[in-house]
């Protein structure tokens, strides 16, 4: 029996992973789970699995949460320090980082220093303090399942070979709603017309990344970090049936990419179970139908964030923390209504070209940036001329 901790269990990664431990709950059982504000439904998740402790981390809640509608087996806690008190609790082997942002680098880091295996979903941890993070799970034997489907696509093909066997990894990218846009059109396209992904039923916050393909730039740093390879041996494709979920071409020139229907719960339970695999919940292809199988260079005059994930994976040092602060505001701005689409990137692009670069920063330094960037994002406006 694995014992885990699901961090942001009321999120699209969160309930897809304890659809994972229902079906397999013989082999999984949950430990404990984490919410933001939606205490309701947490209280619902510990009826149903009876886990030892329920987290709102939002503390401003404790006066509304009812303690009554959660089990009764089940202790109630609050705050962000009762997330890093199960995020390395004796009782848990695997924690599954399911906070979206920056927010989710606290628990992540705190899973890792006590030695951990960790269903990464929360890319941002990587794309914020990938160095810092991958040092200390060197130090601690932390390891790092991915649950990102591109990044679980990867890790599966690259059991077909040696390490120095892979050339490069090209992952795929759905290309989002906007695929086939002009740029007139993406000049008025709205969050409504965003969040309205083709193929994948996420987030907000990932959707939005998904459209101006800045979901694909920062899986481009995350490949870079979970795979130590070089930001040369990574390239992206757009297939927008999103049913190749990345591909890894060996030394030979033989390409391994890994199959299955865009739901995430598959890759989530291969990170569960790993190295083993079981009958689970996840949908299978139907090989009676007819399949086709698109595959096209992105567009990186039109979808500019692209271009940024890879130099700043090419730079890193600060630089990924003030790109994720910097696009964590712009989005919610777009989300309100305050920015156009197009100005997400160019609201990125500006703020990393303005700051101070640090080629080393602690976790102290990177925190201290993060909070400077959301500020310089939180005010600005697109000068006349772009
Ligand atoms: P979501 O918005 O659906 O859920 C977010 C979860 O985080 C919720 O449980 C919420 O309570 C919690 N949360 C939000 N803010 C918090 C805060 N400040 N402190 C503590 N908890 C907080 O997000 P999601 O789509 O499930 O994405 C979660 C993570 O997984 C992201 O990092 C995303 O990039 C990654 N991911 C998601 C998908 C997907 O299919 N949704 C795929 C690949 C990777
Ligand atoms: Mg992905």
């Amino acid at each position: 029996m694995k014992r885990v901790a699901v961090l942001g269990s009321t999120g699209s990664i969160g309930t897809s992973s304890l659809e994972v431990l229902s079906a397999l709950s013989d082999r999984l059982t949950l430990v404990g789970a984490t919410a933001h504000s939606r205490w309701q439904q947490l209280a619902e998740q510990t009826q149903q699995f009876a886990p030892r402790v329920a987290v709102v981390s939002d503390e401003s809640l404790q006066g509304e949460v009812e303690a009554a509608s959660f089990h009764s087996e089940t202790q109630l806690k609050f705050g962000r320090d009762a997330i890093t008190e199960l995020a390395s609790a004796e009782d848990v082997d695997i924690v599954v980082t399911a906070i979206v942002g920056a927010a989710g680098l606290q628990g992540t880091w705190a899973a890792v220093e006590a030695g951990k295996t960790i269903g990464l979903a929360n890319k941002e941890t990587l794309i914020v303090a990938g160095p810092l993070i991958c040092d200390l799970a060197k130090k601690t034997g932390s390891q790092f399942l991915p649950v990102d489907s591109e990044h679980s696509a990867i890790f599966q093909a690259m059991q077909s070979g040696k390490t120095a066997e892979v050339k490069r990894i090209i992952l795929t990218a759905s290309g989002g709603p906007f695929r086939g846009w002009s740029r007139e059109q993406l000049d008025s396209a709205t969050p409504e017309d965003a969040l309205r992904h083709p193929t994948w039923d996420m987030g907000p916050k990932i959707t939005i990344d998904s459209a101006t393909l800045m979901n694909k730039a920062l899986e481009v740093i995350e490949a870079k970090w979970l795979f130590d390879l070089d930001v040369s041996q990574i390239e992206v494709v757009v297939h927008p049936q999103s049913l190749v979920h990345s591909i890894v071409e060996f030394s030979d020139g033989s390409c391994l990419a890994q199959l299955s229907p865009p739901d995430m719960k598959l890759p989530i339970q291969y990170a569960l179970t790993w190295p083993d695999r079981f009958d689970g919940p996840s949908p299978k292809m139907d090989w009676t139908s007819t399949w086709s199988l698109d595959f096209a260079p992105p567009d990186r005059d039109l979808f500019p964030a692209l271009d940024l994930g890879f130099e700043v994976a090419r730079r890193g040092g600060s630089c990924g923390a003030v790109l994720n602060a910097a696009n964590e505001v712009a989005v919610s701005r777009f989300l309100g209504g305050d920015l156009k689409f197009r100005e997400i990137p160019q609201a990125c692009r500006e703020i990393l070209d303005a700051h101070n670069f640090d080629p080393d920063p602690t976790l102290t330094d990177l925190t201290r940036l993060d909070q400077w960037a959301r500020e310089e994002t939180s005010r600005w406006t697109s000068s006349p001329s772009t």
